[in-house]
């Protein structure tokens, strides 16, 4: 009986392809490489059976069989299944995302002599066919070396082959095509732990004389503590313009050393600065009551969701940690979300100190190679503490007992791309399938969550006070209006900022400013026509960028505009590109340009800035956070990565500035955005002995996320919020979906936007609400035309079902499915 086996492959389509067996019967689970349109995919089998395909198309064979066992677990195929269910996603490209990446499946060709290639050895022919091939002699002596070579019958390695040999891959296929080798592919499996080079301080000696390349090295790696990896140190070295030969000069100089040690994560100097770590408290009485309950729960065994709401600075991460070290205490392995590791490296640097080799982490800045390595070590139980973003939920944990995401309200733990899942709630199903205990925790839990713990689906856990008693900071309001008819002026900093960051600064005390911007202007107008510089590709305004002034003190001429959603860049012209008028000028500040203008007046001040265009990776955090803890920095200023859970001991003084700009946004979230923001900057304030205070300055000091941020009432502004959304059928109200229809063409998208529309019309849905077609709100991204629908519906499965029912109509329409993009729980409209 002939066997098959059904492969979910990685493209945009909504099935599975059959394939026959051809030898090796694969399991379920395993992953397989297949012929597809004329490319070889790799894909993981998801059914095996003897029902031989109805359709007259050929049934191709599967190359080869990958794995002997499922390499995902059961209950991880299960979660895929229904992500794609869910999301209404490919389940290849569910998959896809799931596996390590596809690095290590990178085939290693090896050769074998084949019956024609010994006979050529023996005949000696290759003299006597010379005159015929095309080959030069010395490619003809090669051939003879390979055929010799691998005489014995063994395969060899392409590698060992070329090395032996001189042998290339062309003059090895080109034996093959004659018949005279087999070619066999052998996928390996590699995880082997691999070193890297760190650059170490040498702390005792002397110092002789050093040009300035030089002193930068030793001040960057003086900065971070002594140690770095010498790749993050070549990445900011490149960057400040220092040569890499200056460090081989310093080794010879004896003032640094390289050393090679075993892959992981380096804490940079970050984590300690004198204070304790996360797990080193002994937890207060909120704190055990929270674990008690975690703990319990645990104890009991099964499913139970919690949400843990816990105001900042009430101690969560030592909650984390102790419920983290119960599930290792009762023998299973614990999985810990956070938004970004980067942005917060302290967090990932304290499960090290806690944990130490039992850690494995799992985030976006890996090699494919590092993470493929963390994969095999979690799957083979070796790591049984994960921290990671996003897609770390998918984890191939051993004995997964606790599942903790941390800010849970944070929008990164959306996919904004297929399969556009929502890793919070992917962690709750994770849990689910594998019978564990979840926690999520947050300041300011989204709306989802909390109607969850209303609705007694989730247990609610709460942590109401700061711990060691800690008050919260006071928050004040800056009517930007009123001081606007007072000084005639518009302002990036009210005089009342200023004058409070003077005095904060005076008193030795440190200050975090919020401008939730980057770049120096956001908008180029024009006074005569009001025209915006638009990027080329996207409907944006484009961003001006200060040139950053070398060391040459000549002006540099080229102001350069930046597009923040596609990248590209132009320079501002020298007249409207509408109207010709000359009278360009620039439109709100940005951090760069707040940056600039504290620089002018805080002249003593020492100030640093946190933005994407400071902190590319997460070294640069790490400098960044060691100097403001070192108290280097006293003065920062920089977007929301500010607001970002930072523990810093030194700031009383939080400014937020135009932190309301989101109000405006055509977004039935803009109010719990700006709520969150305002209310996780605030908590920056006053964590230590001192007490903090906030001052906000608005254009909107009555708006209700305003007010109750400011009054740190979050159970006041969800009920408030829970009322608009009910009014509206907005989540948690309503489950949604966006629905994108995309094309280069600008024609494309809108007849199909209309086509769709009057399907939509013609189906006379009554338990679906359907907007639009309306155009998106940017109409152009990266050059793509964008037309959308939002769907809302009562029941999640009324949803589902329209969905596919479009999707299947708009097949029989002919619009490929990659110009339409299904986005269940959308969390940006955009
Ligand atoms: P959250 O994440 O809830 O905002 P953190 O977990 O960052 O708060 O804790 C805030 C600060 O309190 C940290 O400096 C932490 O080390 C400290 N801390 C945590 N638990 C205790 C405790 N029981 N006693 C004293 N300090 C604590
Ligand atoms: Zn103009
Ligand atoms: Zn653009």
């Amino acid at each position: 009986m002939a066997l098959f086996c059904d492969v979910a492959l990685p493209v945009p389509l909504d099935q599975t392809f059959t394939y026959a067996v051809n030898g090796v019967v694969p399991v379920v689970g395993a992953r397989v490489l297949v012929p597809f349109s004329g490319q070889r995919l790799m894909g993981v089998v998801v059914r095996v059976h003897e029902d031989a395909p109805v359709e007259e198309f050929e049934i191709k064979p599967v190359q080869q069989v990958l794995d002997d066992a499922a390499l995902l677990p059961e209950e991880l195929m299960k979660l895929a299944g229904w992500i794609a269910q869910y999301y209404v996603a490919p389940l290849g490209e569910v998959l896809r995302g799931m596996l390590p990446l596809a690095a290590e499946v990178k085939r290693h060709f090896s050769y074998r002599i084949a019956e024609q290639g010994r006979k050529v050895l023996y005949e000696g022919a290759m003299k006597g066919s010379s005159r015929r091939s095309k080959l030069s002699v010395e490619e003809q002596d090669r051939e003879y070396s390979v055929l010799n070579y691998l005489e014995g019958g063994e395969a060899a390695k392409m590698s060992a082959l070329r090395s032996a040999t001189g042998a290339n891959k062309g003059l090895l296929e080109g034996m093959v095509r004659k018949k005279w080798l087999l070619r066999e592919v052998i996928a390996e499996e590699r995880d082997a732990r691999r070193l890297e080079k760190v650059a170490v301080l040498v702390a005792e000696a002397r110092l002789p004389k050093l040009n300035e390349n030089q002193t930068a090295i030793l001040a960057e790696l003086a900065a971070v503590g002594g140690r770095m990896r010498v790749r993050d140190l070549r990445l900011s070295l490149t960057r400040a313009g220092v040569p890499e030969s200056t460090l081989g000069t310093l080794v010879k100089r004896g003032l640094v050393v390289v050393e090679e040690v075993a892959e992981e994560f380096h804490l940079g100097g970050v984590g300690a600065h004198g204070k304790k770590h996360a797990h080193e408290h002994a937890l207060n009485e909120a704190q055990m009551e929270a674990l008690g309950t975690i703990a319990a729960a645990m104890e009991r065994g099964g499913f139970r969701p919690h949400l843990l709401y816990g105001i900042t600075g009430s101690g969560k991460t030592s909650v984390y940690f102790a419920a983290m070290q119960r599930a290792l205490d009762a023998g299973k392995s614990a999985l810990l979300l956070v938004p970004e590791i980067g942005l917060t490296p302290a967090m990932a640097g304290q499960m090290v100190a806690a944990f130490g080799g039992e850690v494995a982490l799992l985030h976006s800045q890996l090699t494919p190679d590092e993470r493929a390595e963390q994969w095999h070590r979690i799957r083979r139980g070796e790591a049984r503490i994960v921290v990671g973003t996003r897609s770390a939920v998918f984890a191939p944990m051993v004995d997964l007992g606790l599942v903790i995401v941390d800010e849970e309200h944070d929008s990164s733990y959306k996919q904004e791309e297929t399969p556009r899942y929502h890793g919070r709630d992917v962690a709750v199903m994770r849990a689910k399938f594998n019978e564990a205990v979840v926690v999520l925790g947050s300041a300011t839990p989204s709306l989802e969550s909390w109607s969850n713990a209303e609705k007694g689906r989730y247990a609610r856990v709460e942590m109401r006070a700061r711990v060691a008693d800690r008050p919260m900071p006071l928050v004040e309001l800056v009517d930007m209006r009123e001081e606007f008819r007072e000084t005639g002026q518009e302002q990036i900093f009210s005089r009342r900022l200023i004058e409070e960051t003077q005095a904060t600064l005076d008193r030795g005390e440190q200050v975090i400013l919020l401008l939730n911007r980057r770049g120096y202007s956001s908008t180029v107008l024009c006074r005569s026509c009001g025209e915006k510089i638009e990027c080329e590709n996207c409907a944006v305004s484009m961003t001006y960028h200060k040139p950053v002034s070398g060391n040459d003190a000549i002006a540099q001429p080229g102001q350069r505009l930046e597009c923040h959603y596609c990248g590209s860049r132009r320079s501002v012209p020298k007249a409207c590109p509408k109207c010709e008028s000359e009278h360009l000028y620039f439109l709100g500040a940005g951090s760069q340009q707040g940056e600039e203008r504290l620089q002018e007046l805080f002249p003593t001040a020492r100030i640093g800035r946190m933005d994407r265009d400071t902190v590319r990776g997460r070294s640069d955090m790490e400098r960044l956070l060691a100097r403001l803890h070192g108290g280097e920095i006293n003065l920062l200023v920089g977007t929301q990565m500010i607001a970002k859970g930072h523990d810093i001991h030194g700031v009383t003084l939080v400014g937020v500035i135009g932190a309301d700009f989101a109000l405006g946004l055509p977004d039935f979230r803009a109010a719990e955005r700006v709520f969150q923001l305002l209310t996780q900057v605030s908590g920056r304030a006053g964590r230590g002995d001192l007490i903090g205070k906030v001052l906000v300055q608005t254009y909107h000091p009555e708006h209700y996320a305003i007010q109750f941020a400011a009054k740190h009432d979050y159970p006041g502004f969800v009920a408030k919020e829970m009322q608009y959304r009910r009014w509206m059928h907005y989540p948690p109200f309503a489950v949604l979906a966006n629905v994108v229809i995309q094309s280069e063409k600008l024609e494309e998208a809108t007849a199909w936007a209309g086509t769709l529309g009057r399907w939509f019309q013609k189906a006379r849905l009554d338990k679906v609400r359907v907007l639009g077609p309306a155009a998106a709100p940017i109409v152009k991204l990266k050059r793509i035309y964008r037309f959308h629908f939002v769907l809302k519906a009562e029941r999640r499965q009324t949803l589902g079902e329209t969905l596919r029912a479009m999707l299947a109509y708009a097949e029989t329409q002919e619009i490929a499915r990659r110009n339409l993009v299904v986005d269940v729980d959308a969390v940006h409209l955009m």
